[in-house]
């Protein structure tokens, strides 16, 4: 039976990051180090030391590593929270992509690996980069036309290749790498993630795009790799085995994106709240006019079915299941449901809400992507339905 009590620890640490992201982190969404590409390093590192006094950061990663080893379902409580500002995942250090790329090393790489790359991560002291996704008809949708090819040498691989929509890539210290792998003999040995430090020979990263969402430190880049010179001890986990590796990061990540979307949207939504109550139109707080009063019906509705989809996968992964269609599920659900709610919330604040004075035009134009990565949504539609064939 799914039981979804707090623990007394976690209803405490719940409260703590609600109190955090509302007297600490709120107060920094004013700061001018922001910019349409996100917010600054220099910010991000006020707010880690913030998180970090705050016992705070890291809430994914077991405390070896610094973090608060919280289970799924304890992430789901911990990241809505973060989510209600727009500057708390990245104060927590769990942000896209390093929280799923954190979640990865964890499981994936070796311990020199871990020492080397997951520890500065866990402590916020390094941002670091996914690079998966090619321009003119390589990965996207689908991965299997990954195009970026690594061709085995003497003692390493050289990688050629360009991608593309890759976040955080200006001023990542490192890089994962998926390409398709080569042995000497030419034979396809099929995808590996590789790890390369930023300004490594052969590692260039070139346009910061120019997008519609802000939400994330030094946005989404194009990256090459010209004879890009990776050693052995540079592969994370085996040759060959980069997508299913991939896997044991996408089911989670996804999820996580959730988590912190259902707060947002939920900060969204309270905001039109106090409007609809304040604003007088007609004689009546609007609220009472029952065109906003159902928008904000709606919204409660689809803000609790998102938390009980959240909870219910995070609770799948806590008992050790794959939680591949639950993610889908989450996934899909959450990105329309959420993207709902703050499309209603601005529409109950009327032309405040396309000024920047509530959260609420920030957040339409941050989360529109989220129905684009981690699979759009016709991608997880197509899977559940497979998947519902199958039987
Ligand atoms: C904000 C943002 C951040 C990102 N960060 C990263 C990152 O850090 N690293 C990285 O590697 N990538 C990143 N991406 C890329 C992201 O993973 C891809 O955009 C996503 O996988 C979709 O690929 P694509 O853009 O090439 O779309 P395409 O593959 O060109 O698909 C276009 C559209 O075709 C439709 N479609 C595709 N397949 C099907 C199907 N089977 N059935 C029905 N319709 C279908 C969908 O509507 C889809 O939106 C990011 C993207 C965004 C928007």
């Amino acid at each position: 039976m799914i039981d979804f009590s707090l623990t007394p620890e976690l209803a405490e640490l719940k409260d703590r990051t609600a109190a955090f992201v509302r007297d600490v982190v709120m107060a920094y969404e004013a700061d001018p180090r922001q910019n349409p590409h996100g917010p600054t390093d220099e910010l991000r590192s006020d707010l880690v030391a913030r998180a970090a006094e705050a016992g705070l950061l890291s809430p994914h990663l077991p405390s070896e590593w610094g973090g608060l080893g919280l289970p799924h379902v304890g992430k789901a409580i911990v990241f809505e929270e973060a989510g209600y500002s727009p500057l708390g995942p990245v104060a927590l250090a769990i942000a896209a992509p390093d929280e799923g790329n954190g979640h990865l090393l964890e499981r994936v790489a070796d311990a020199d690996q871990k020492e080397r790359y997951l520890r500065p991560l866990a402590l916020g002291q390094v941002r670091s980069a996914f690079a998966m996704t090619e321009p003119d008809g390589g990965a996207g949708s689908d991965p299997s036309m990954l195009r970026t090819e690594a061709r085995e040498t003497s003692d390493g691989w050289a990688i050629n290749g360009r991608k593309w929509l890759i976040s955080g890539a200006e001023g990542a210290a490192y890089f994962m790498i998926m390409a398709r792998t080569f042995d000497t003999a030419g034979a396809d040995q099929g995808a590996t993630i590789f790890l390369a430090d930023a300004g490594s020979p052969g590692l260039e990263v070139g346009e910061l795009l120019d997008t519609m969402d802000s939400n994330l430190v030094a946005g989404h880049s194009v990256v090459d790799f010209r004879d890009l010179y990776v050693r052995r001890h540079q592969v994370l986990g085996a040759v060959g085995q980069g997508f299913r590796n991939a896997q044991v990061r996408l089911a989670p990540a996804r999820l996580t994106h959730c988590m912190r979307w259902l707060g947002a949207a939920r900060r969204c939504h309270d905001e039109a709240v106090a409007y609809a109550r304040e604003r007088q139109a007609f004689g009546k707080p609007i609220g009472e006019h029952e065109g906003v009063g159902f928008q904000l019906a709606d919204n409660l509705v689809d803000l609790h079915l998102c938390r009980l989809a959240i909870w219910q996968c995070a609770w799948v992964l806590d008992q050790g299941g794959d939680a591949r269609v639950e993610s889908s599920v989450a996934k899909l659900h959450c990105s329309e449901a959420l993207g709902r709610v703050v499309d209603r919330s601005l529409q109950v604040l009327g032309g405040l809400g396309i000024t920047s004075r509530t959260a609420v035009r920030r957040t339409y134009e941050d989360i529109r992507a989220f129905r684009i990565y981690d699979g759009p949504s016709e991608v997880h539609r197509w899977s559940i339905a497979r998947s519902i064939l199958k039987g």
